[in-house]
């Protein structure tokens, strides 16, 4: 049996890129750059509430990182520093090299450096803090958008929540479409440049991990206006064609959680510009309705259908004590 200290040396110490003193001492030690705040955000993710504990650990590494980077985006942040504090039931050698080389992977593609963590027995958590950089005033807050703006939204959505329902047996998919969404809800894709292209553009941004309507509402909330969107405008999964008018595609789509895509208001002369963005970063994005006057506290978000009537999103999204 290896130690903690074995362990951590074996695979969770790495030299660091961007820190002054990463892995090793009691404290790791940054600087951050003149000019610049910093945007600090912590994701945890518990076996059995948030994934299966046999899940393959190659892909948790991978998205134990992705959550917490797309928590960066969201902010318009560049991620820099992250800690990984996990609680293992036993020390599997398998399991750790699979998970640490899904984690550093990504790690690697976005220079972010680990500069720390915690490690102790326990049940399977994973919990990681990421510390990333964002020039003076210019983070992508919830707070931002104003009536008349529109309402954005990155990459598709849906596929996460498919992949979620098919393996409640809830939705019969195909082979491809079975791994389609299966990469979308273990292996998401951090809209990282997305953000930071847009903090001269959008008024306001969140990263959808709730769902669409939930997470908009938040941005409607914090805002205090409303969104009207078109349930036909919403960029779906081309592996949700086949299921295009069943109840469970429609809930994917509206309070499907996981896509992390971002979803963002901007003023509507900036249509150009966000567009052009689009264009650079080879990704679809999509305005899907527009920010309106708050129509009522309950319901910040409505919903319409192809000819203009409201569509009652049942679920508005995860919430973990309802
Ligand atoms: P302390 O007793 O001061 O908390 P630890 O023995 O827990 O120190 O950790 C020793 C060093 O290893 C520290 O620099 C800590 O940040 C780092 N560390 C511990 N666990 C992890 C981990 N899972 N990933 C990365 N670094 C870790
Ligand atoms: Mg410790």
């Amino acid at each position: 049996m290896i130690s903690e200290f074995e362990l951590i040396r074996r695979y969770f110490t790495h030299r660091a890129q961007g820190a002054v003193l990463g892995v090793g001492d009691d404290a790791a030690l940054v600087r951050v750059k003149p000019g610049c705040e910093l945007a600090i955000s912590t994701d945890m993710l518990v076996a059995g509430q948030h994934f299966f504990p046999d899940a393959d650990p190659v892909r948790l590494g991978h998205k134990a990182l992705a959550v917490n980077l797309s928590d960066m985006a969201a902010m318009g942040a560049v991620p820099r520093w992250v800690t990984l504090a996990l609680a293992l039931p036993q020390v599997d050698p398998r399991w750790l090299a699979g998970f640490a080389r899904g984690f550093m992977a990504l790690a690697r593609r976005f220079k972010v450096d680990l500069v720390g963590g915690d490690t102790t027995r326990g049940p399977l958590n994973i919990c990681v803090h990421i510390l990333g950089e964002v020039p003076r005033g210019r983070a992508l807050r919830r707070d931002g958008a104003k009536t008349g703006h529109d309402v954005w939204v990155s990459g598709t959505l849906g596929g996460a929540a498919l992949a979620v329902a098919a393996g409640k047996g809830r939705i019969a998919l195909n082979r491809s479409e079975r791994k389609v969404c299966a990469d979308r809800l273990d292996l998401p894709e951090p809209r990282v440049a997305l953000g930071v292209a847009l903090r001269r553009v959008a008024s306001s941004a969140i990263d959808i991990s709730d769902g669409l309507v939930a997470d908009l509402g938040h941005i409607a909330e914090e805002s205090g206006v409303g969104a009207v969107i078109g349930l036909d405008l919403l960029p779906r999964v081309a592996a949700m064609t086949r299921h295009a008018g069943s109840m469970i595609a429609r809930e994917a789509l509206l309070s499907g959680g996981d896509d992390y895509e971002l979803c963002f208001t901007a003023p509507a002369n900036r249509r150009a510009a966000v567009a052009a963005i689009g264009r650079r970063l080879g990704l679809v994005l999509t305005c899907i309705g527009s920010v309106v006057r708050a129509p009522g506290v309950t319901h910040r978000v409505m919903v319409l259908d192809r000819d203009g009537r409201p569509v009652d999103p049942d679920r508005a999204g995860f919430d973990h004590f309802k």
